[in-house]
């Protein structure tokens, strides 16, 4: 077990960035060359197919997973929670150090003595909700696309290693870059007014021939490339973190699920049963 505070002994700040919605297709086509330099972009599964309780798998320490064939679950848990020592520069993390209450943020800050922060983009992680348990602070970001504004709020410690969650929301529907005026972002049919009342967990279904045209494979076509666009935007302020974070700073950037485009009839997420909405990108690493 590791010793109660002990922060001394763990030598990174960790930051875990979590790109909403976001494909591992749309990630790998945007060709992001900043993030690159973390490490191998690996293609890993969701555990959850919308935003909070995928959240809540990233925060109890469950990194997307590398669906490993002919191994226990329990096996594949274990080896993942000693990832943890890579990523806080400790040497005696392993899965019964979070049990009994498997939740990341309080054990990083009542037990490693790490400052915990998270900001977050979608008001489904809003700081009324359970996800706020263990944080120091705890943010709801005014724009739910601004990832830049997350970045130029980080403060880092020399006395105390630090923990970050960002929730980023360029890479979700309506995939617009924080510059872009409301009035140009896609108007899709119920969705946008969805999307306006923030209820993150209706966007997304199987979509439903109607009279009117609900989605057409051009507009599909559109939003994808509008994810990629998002990816790209987030590329160059993933560039600013770096610059940003000290060196002993370990990153993990993934996705809390995919996002389907049209494929056998869904758009989004959630309510939905389909490969692509479970695939998600996976990169991590310090920089050298
Ligand atoms: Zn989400």
């Amino acid at each position: 077990m590791v010793p109660k505070k002990a922060s001394s002994a763990c030598r990174n700040n960790f930051v875990l960035v979590v790109f909403d919605s976001c494909r591992y297709d749309s990630f790998v086509r945007a060709r992001p060359r900043n993030i690159k330099r973390l490490g191998k972009i690996e293609r890993r599964w969701s555990y959850a197919t919308w935003t909070s309780p995928s959240h809540y798998n990233l925060l109890s320490g469950l990194m997307p997973h590398t669906s490993p064939k002919n191994v226990y679950a329990s096996e594949y848990y274990k080896k993942d929670f000693l990832c943890f020592n890579d990523r806080l520069g400790c040497d005696n993390i392993e899965f019964r150090s979070l049990v009994p209450r498997m939740y990341l943020p309080a054990f990083l800050h009542d037990t490693l003595g790490y400052r915990t922060h998270a900001k977050v983009s979608l008001p489904v992680l809003n700081p009324r909700t359970l996800l706020n348990t263990g944080f120091d602070s705890y943010r709801l970001m005014e724009k739910h696309n601004d990832m830049r504004a997350m970045v130029r709020e980080m403060r880092f410690s020399e006395e105390q290693k630090s923990f970050f969650l960002l929730n980023v929301g360029e890479t979700h529907y309506p995939y617009a870059l924080p510059d872009e005026p409301q009035e140009q972002w896609p108007r899709i049919s119920g969705v946008h007014g969805v999307f306006k009342h923030l209820d993150d967990h209706v966007v997304g279904g199987k979509l439903v021939t109607r009279k009117e045209k609900f989605f057409d494979s051009a507009k599909l076509e559109l939003l994808r490339k509008r994810q990629i666009r998002a990816v790209k935007h987030l590329d160059g302020v993933v560039e600013e973190l770096f610059d940003l974070v000290p060196k002993n700073t370990y990153i993990t950037i993934t996705a809390d699920h995919g996002e389907l485009f049209g494929e056998d009839g869904y758009f989004g997420h959630g309510p939905i049963q389909h490969p692509k909405v479970w695939e998600v990108p996976f990169v991590e690493g310090k920089l050298r």
